[in-house]
């Protein structure tokens, strides 16, 4: 293009809130064939809620024998007695609230607050770790306690067994379900205590936006560290096809997958919001920041989309090739 195409097409672009860094990106957009789409923040409003607190009954879950001094006694022709150390919700979300609120993620965001909304009194944690696509640990009240994933609570030798049911029927739902455990002090007896539940809401125009590219036969995609169940309902929602999702992707392996994507010639551009997504956008052949995505997700973007709208994506490729030229 003419420097003074470009300068029109970066002009048309800013007023549209669509920012290409430079001539060449805003060349490069046209010939986009795949579009990733990040889940949280990006196809959804990454605004959680708590929606659902379930406890599970206090049983110890390293496989280990039941001793009658852990309250295990064997029912015979009656009704068990409850354990002695039965878990009530408060229980639960007062555990993970209080892990989570040395997070900034938004799904301990809306765990902190939804412990808050029910009066509930947190612990300040000591030793917070994050681990990131996976969950955090912190010590609340001298107990280890873990909020997290499968994989989170496999690491520390919990089996997560007895809440996968739960975890299924939560997903199905589309909501993200975590794990809640807790390890005594001075041992490695890890509990599972229950599982909480966050939901997020599809943003109004995502389903449009995929639409539209399908339209101009712009394969549509999704990636996510989030769990597989949790992101076909979404993609459903969307209109992607759930044979295109790829879940459970760890930040460090989201730029992989792009390379796995592009591998056979194909051009993807990456659209996310997030720190995990950055060296994703970076390897795309166009890296979009949508919204008021992290500082470091824009500087590792080649475009950024100033409004939160997935529309704004078919109008950066439309920009690049010249069918928008009318100024809203
Ligand atoms: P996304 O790719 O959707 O932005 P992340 O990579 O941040 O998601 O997280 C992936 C998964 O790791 C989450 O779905 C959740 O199961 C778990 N996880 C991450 N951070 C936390 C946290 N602070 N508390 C609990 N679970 C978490
Ligand atoms: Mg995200």
């Amino acid at each position: 293009a003419t420097p003074a195409a470009t300068m029109v097409g970066t002009s048309i672009g800013a007023k549209n809130g669509v920012l290409f860094k430079g001539g060449d990106v805003l060349e490069r957009a046209k010939d986009v064939d795949t579009v990733v789409f990040d889940k949280t923040g990006t196809l959804t409003e990454g605004e959680m809620e708590l929606t659902d607190v379930v406890p599970l009954d206090g049983r110890s879950t390293d496989g280990g024998t039941e001793t009658a001094a852990d309250g295990g006694t064997q029912a015979i022709g009656g009704d068990p007695e409850p354990a002695t150390d039965e878990i009530d919700e408060e229980t639960v979300l007062r555990a993970a609230a209080s892990a989570e609120s040395g997070s900034e993620h938004p799904l301990a965001q809306a765990i902190v607050e939804g412990a808050q909304e029910r009066g509930i009194d947190l612990a300040d944690p000591e030793g917070f770790e994050n681990v990131p696509g996976q969950g955090v640990r912190a010590t609340v009240d001298g107990e280890e306690v873990l909020v997290g994933n499968r994989t989170l609570l496999r690491e520390a030798d919990i089996d997560p067994e007895p809440a996968v049911e739960t975890l299924e029927r939560l997903e199905g739902e589309g909501k993200t379900a975590m794990l809640v455990a807790r390890v005594p002090a001075g041992t490695s007896d890890g509990r599972l205590l229950g599982v909480v539940a966050d939901a997020d809401t599809v943003k109004e125009s995502a389903k449009e936006a995929v639409a539209a590219l399908q339209d101009r036969d712009v394969t549509t995609r999704m990636i996510t560290g989030d769990n597989e169940r949790t992101a076909e309902a979404v993609a459903e929602a969307v209109g992607i096809d759930p044979d295109n999702v790829r879940a459970g992707v760890l930040p460090e392996d989201k730029s992989d997958a792009i390379d796995d994507i592009q591998q056979d010639g194909r051009r993807a551009m990456m659209v996310g919001d997030g720190v995990n997504d950055a060296p994703a956008l970076a390897t795309a052949y166009v890296g979009t920041a949508i919204g008021s995505g992290t500082d470091v997700a824009i500087e590792a973007a080649d475009v950024t989309l100033m409004r939160d709208d997935p529309l704004d994506v078919v109008k950066a490729i439309r920009i690049s090739d010249g069918t928008l030229r009318k100024i809203k």
